[in-house]
């Protein structure tokens, strides 16, 4: 909440305007109290005919329009408030999006991410067009109510003073009350929403076995629970409601009580005063109420705005570059020297200090179980995130040292998921290269990527529209239009995360021999799962629990490491069967 609202009375103008609109409100329904009640006393106390008021009420028109345009300005300036600070929430974001142009190709995740955040955005909304504005005027008008109150009948005053802290105070406890309460129900109906989808799911088979009436009652009850969950939350809404208005109109009761008993018991308070206080309090119970609401909605934004908060600062597992540029267009050699990394402190998972040498054009392939940290250490090798200690180097100097573009320009990524963004298969595979390319460019990469015929099997070939809303590609074409992409690009540096479920034979032939052709003029590493691969590798990284194991070429380890034997034995016999 903190840096929300920094980013808030950052913007001086509108806060300023805020505080000004407020003021003027505040003046208007002092006025606007004001005008009334004298026209009450001077035409029914005091006699007066009807021109003789005419100027008030022309007063009391004149303030009625001007509360209702000081409103409008108000509540203006908090829309443009949000407006203005979403669209440096969107700018943060892709900021931070586009600073790494491989990551955008990488992973689905990423996209699907930015659009989350992206939509996140909006829910910002109810702080600076509710709760900031609302809370200035807060500030500013039942004060200015005060004042003008205890200048008229101190007592009054006090009673309002003491009174209105009881309604901040009960919102805040009904907020603790109704936050507990619409997270069980929230609970509750995850839990309904599973199980229905689950029974639907399985129905064929409950009939099948007769299980069907058990289910039903399973069903019965959680939808009851829910029931009951819903109805516990509205209830603890209306009764605080219900407490809200009893406390204002309470306390109103109580000023109207005392102001009676002085004006017609001891008569010690004109009529004016005691009326024009009468008008004004429920105003000044009103503006506390509106405050409630204001904040309910503040607090729900509040909680999107930490997330994206959050988000925004987990930047830095990225990148500082330096100016370097890479010499030669020769495949580089790459070492890791004592790389060790994990995603967040404390977490079990880490790389721990690797050690290992790759020399140029060479092809090395990363081995071990799922989750042992193989894809972990593509990405750091490419240069996606940093280590937490230790370097990557690229011809002998830090990969930081070089400068960013140099090294993207010749590196081609080609994970599990490629990201697959909306536009034509044009669009998507010339993303690949490092600038303009031919129409007949692309189709020749395409060509060697071995996804030519099925495009031109398209009816509208490249252009035919792919990704968010465009036509789907399974996993296997999408590796393939990411080594169209790499075709496009001559990397001489090849990242490749290999894909782990089975594809078709074709497809796995045409990725082999794509990576092969590509690996002739580049350093190749390759996560690796197809024993073919991990026998043809110049050199092995054995991987256990984010700990090198063993290195050394396939006959090296069968010698040297245990555990890499019993794996490759396991792979033997999956494969076999
Ligand atoms: P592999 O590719 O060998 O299957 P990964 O490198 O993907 O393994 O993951 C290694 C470990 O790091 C796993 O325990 C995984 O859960 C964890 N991990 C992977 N990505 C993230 C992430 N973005 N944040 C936190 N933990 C992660
Ligand atoms: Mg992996």
């Amino acid at each position: 909440m903190k840096h929300l609202s920094q980013m808030a009375f950052a913007q001086r103008r509108a806060t300023l305007l805020l505080t000004l609109a407020s003021v003027l409100i505040g003046a208007a329904i002092i006025g606007q109290s004001y005008y009334f009640v004298a026209i009450v006393e001077r035409m029914f106390l005091d006699q007066e005919s009807f021109q003789e008021v005419v100027p008030l009420l022309f007063g009391l028109l004149a303030v009625l329009a001007g509360r209702a345009l000081f409103t409008w300005l108000h509540g203006r300036t908090g829309v443009s408030m949000a407006a203005y600070a979403k669209s440096e929430f969107r700018k943060r974001i892709i900021h931070k999006f586009s600073k790494n142009p491989v990551q955008a190709s990488l992973e689905g995740q990423s996209g699907r991410k930015v659009s989350v955040l992206m939509d996140s955005v909006d829910e910002v909304d109810g702080y600076f067009s509710q709760y900031i504005p609302q809370m200035i005027s807060t500030a500013v008008v039942p004060l200015m109510i005060l004042v003008v109150v205890f200048t008229h009948h101190i007592s009054s005053g006090i009673i309002m003073l003491i009174t209105a802290p009881f309604i901040p105070f009960f919102m805040a406890i009904v907020g603790v009350m109704t936050k507990k309460k619409s997270e069980e129900q929230m609970e509750k109906m995850s839990a309904f929403s599973g199980r229905f989808l689950d029974t639907l799911q399985g129905l064929t088979t409950l009939k099948l076995f007769g299980r069907s009436k058990k289910q039903r009652d399973t069903i019965e009850e959680s939808s009851l629970g829910f029931r009951d969950a819903t109805m516990d939350v509205l209830k603890v809404a209306f009764t605080s409601s219900l407490m809200l208005e009893f406390i204002s109109m309470l306390s109103i009761g109580i000023i109207a009580l005392e102001i009676a008993i002085r004006l017609v018991v001891y008569e010690s308070i004109p009529f004016f005063s005691a009326f024009f206080i009468l008008v004004l309090a429920p105003e000044f119970y009103l503006t506390l109420k509106e405050f409630g609401s204001a904040f309910h909605a503040g607090r729900g934004s509040s909680g999107a705005a930490k997330q994206l908060v959050e988000e925004l600062e987990r930047e830095d597992q990225s990148m500082e570059w330096g100016q370097k540029a890479i010499e030669g267009s020769q495949p580089p050699a790459l070492e890791l020297d004592g790389v060790t990394f994990a995603y967040k402190k404390g977490q079990t998972f880490q790389l721990q200090e690797l050690h290992a040498v790759m020399p140029a054009n060479a092809d090395v392939a990363i081995v071990g179980r799922s989750g042992s940290g193989k894809s972990t250490l593509l990405n750091l090798i490419a240069g996606l995130m940093k280590p937490d200690e230790g370097t990557v180097r690229i011809n002998g100097l830090p990969l930081n040292e070089y400068a960013e573009r140099e090294w993207f320009d010749r590196v081609s990524y080609i994970s599990q998921h490629p990201y697959v963004f909306a536009g034509t298969i044009e669009d998507n595979i010339a993303i690949g290269g490092r600038g303009a390319h031919t129409r007949e460019e692309v189709e020749r990469a395409a060509e060697k990527a071995g996804i030519a015929e099925l495009v031109e099997s398209l009816e509208y070939g490249y252009d035919t529209p792919v990704g968010e809303a465009g036509r789907g590609l399974s996993g296997g074409e999408k590796q393939r239009l990411a080594i169209a992409r790499a075709f496009l690009k001559r990397p001489s540096v090849i990242l490749f995360d290999e894909p782990t479920t089975g594809l078709d034979l074709k497809t796995e032939q045409i990725l082999q021999s794509s990576i092969e052709e590509l690996s002739k003029t580049s350093t190749v590493i390759t996560v690796a799962h197809r024993l073919h691969t991990i026998r043809n590798a110049d050199q092995i990284l054995f991987l256990e629990d984010g700990k090198l194991v063993g290195q050394g070429t396939h006959e090296e380890l069968l010698q040297t490491t245990e555990a890499y034997r019993r794996m490759v034995h396991v792979q033997q016999g999956g494969d076999s069967a």
